[in-house]
C-alpha cells in the first residue's frame, strides 16, 4: 500500500515531536554545570524555554490533523542514538564537546524543520507553515549564536584551563 505524502508529514511532526524533547533533555543537563559560562547558560535557558513553545506548536499542528497525542509517547528517539553523547559528557572539556554537539543539533533540527515545510506544501497542510516557520526561525538563530560563541567559548575554556580552573565552575 502506498503511503500518502500527507502521512510523511503526519509522520514527521512526530519525529520532530520527539527530537523536540530530546533537545530539552540534552540541553537541561547543560545549564547547571557551566557556572563559568554565563552567556552560554543564559542561551540555553532562553532556547529551553523557546523549545517548550515549538512542543505546543507541534502538539497544535498534530491536533488539528487528529492525531492522538497519547501515541507520541511511544515513539521511538530516532535522534537519541545519532547524540547519544551529547550533554552526558563529563569530560574535562565538556563545554568544548557540548559546544560542537549543540551545533550539530540545532543544524538537525534546521534539516527537520526544512523537510517539514517542503512536506507540508506538497500534502496541502498550508495552515500547518506558519508554526513551523517559527519553530525553523528558531532553531536558526540558536545555530547562529552557537556558530559565533564557538571561538570565544574555546578561548575561555583555555584562559581558564592555563589560570589552573576546572572546566565546570
Ligand atoms: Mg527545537
Ligand atoms: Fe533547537
Amino acid at each position: 500500500m502506498a503511503t500518502t505524502t500527507h502521512d510523511l508529514f503526519v509522520t514527521g511532526l512526530k519525529n520532530a515531536h520527539a527530537m523536540e524533547n530530546q533537545a530539552l533533555s540534552i540541553m537541561k543537563p547543560q545549564t547547571s554545570r557551566i557556572e563559568n559560562y554565563p552567556d552560554v547558560q543564559a542561551r540555553l535557558k532562553k532556547h529551553m524555554a523557546e523549545t517548550e513553545v515549538q512542543i505546543q506548536r507541534l502538539e497544535r499542528i498534530l491536533a488539528r490533523l487528529d492525531e492522538d497525542r497519547s501515541s507520541l509517547k511511544d515513539l521511538a528517539l530516532s535522534v537519541a542514538g545519532a547524540f547519544a553523547a551529547v550533554g552526558h559528557a563529563v569530560a574535562a572539556d565538556e563545554i568544548l564537546k557540548n559546544s560542537m554537539a549543540n551545533f550539530a543539533f540545532e543544524n538537525f533540527e534546521i534539516a527537520a524543520y526544512k523537510s517539514l515545510l517542503a512536506l507540508a506544501g506538497a500534502s496541502g497542510n498550508d495552515d500547518a507553515v506558519a508554526d513551523l516557520e517559527l519553530n525553523l526561525n528558531e532553531e536558526i538563530d540558536m545555530a547562529e549564536w552557537l556558530d559565533q560563541n564557538i571561538e570565544g567559548v574555546t578561548l575561555k575554556f583555555a584562559s581558564l584551563k592555563e589560570a589552573g580552573e576546572t572546566a565546570k565552575k
